[in-house]
């Protein structure tokens, strides 16, 4: 699906370094501050405009660790919404820990679109995680890291093991924009795509931008006022007019 309004949508995904410690045991094992060798890190990020073909990708390889958190920080500062798999509780709060730890101030206002929670809110899958769901719902998987080893090759520096998780991490991306665009139309309080398009007069999906929208009956979502409500034909949303289409009488009671 294209993207028809100017509402700028970046979709991001970033790999991070596991927590270096030392423990005593395998086993439950309670890992204090002492203990620890080295905290998470960014090891690398990707990203791409929707509508764009371009992937973008910076990582400790390709970049100094300063520039690749610069960069990303710029896109950060352009997009309108950020569509991320669990990105409001790991990507974004991650990337925020490096902004301020590179003296950077908040970035400008963004609405996350965070696919986890769309699919946490709206179904019920035996699993969440992006690689079920993609196979479920786009018959596509992630790509095979070959497990923890990976991690370790690219702590160590072996660049066969950065290439491959530098992959990992676009192949990430791309399926996180084909996951958005097959659950568009159930994001619930989607940013508003009507309000990148100046002064539109026909009836737009707030979810996708279309204009092939319909009417389907009349909404009542509150105790009082009725609304004309609309359904696209691209994305699948439901959608209301702004003004009420029928007054409620004086015997409607609160
Ligand atoms: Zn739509």
């Amino acid at each position: 699906m294209e993207n028809p309004s100017g509402m700028k949508v970046l979709i991001l995904d970033i790999e991070t370094s596991p927590i270096d410690a030392y423990t005593w045991g395998l086993w439950q094992q309670n890992v204090g501050l002492s203990q620890i060798k080295a905290p998470t890190r960014m090891l690398s990020w990707a990203a791409k405009w929707e509508g764009e073909d371009d992937v973008y990708l910076a990582s400790e390889r390709t970049h100094s660790h300063e520039d690749m958190v610069l960069n990303i920080y710029d896109m950060v500062n352009e997009a309108d919404a950020i569509v991320h798999y669990n990105g409001t509780a790991f990507d974004m709060k991650h990337l925020n820990r490096e902004f301020i730890e590179h003296d950077l101030p908040p970035p400008l206002k963004y609405k996350n679109i965070d696919l986890l929670r769309v699919v946490k809110s709206q179904f019920k899958f035996p699993s969440n995680k992006l690689d079920y769901v993609a196979g479920v719902l786009l018959g596509e998987h992630k790509l095979d890291t070959g497990g923890f080893g990976l991690w370790v090759g690219v702590l160590n520096g072996d660049k066969a093991a950065w290439k491959l998780m530098e992959d990992y991490n676009v192949e990430d991306v791309l399926l996180t924009e084909r996951l958005y665009h097959r659950v568009q139309g159930w994001v619930p309080a989607h940013p508003n795509r009507a309000l990148w398009i100046d002064d539109q007069e026909n009836p737009t999906c707030p979810n996708c931008g279309s204009v092939h929208v319909v009417r389907r009956g009349i909404e009542r979502p509150a105790r009082v006022n009725a609304y004309q409500r609309y359904k696209c034909n691209d994305c699948g949303a439901n959608s209301r007019g702004r003004t009420i289409v029928s007054k409620a009488g004086k015997g409607v009671l609160m």
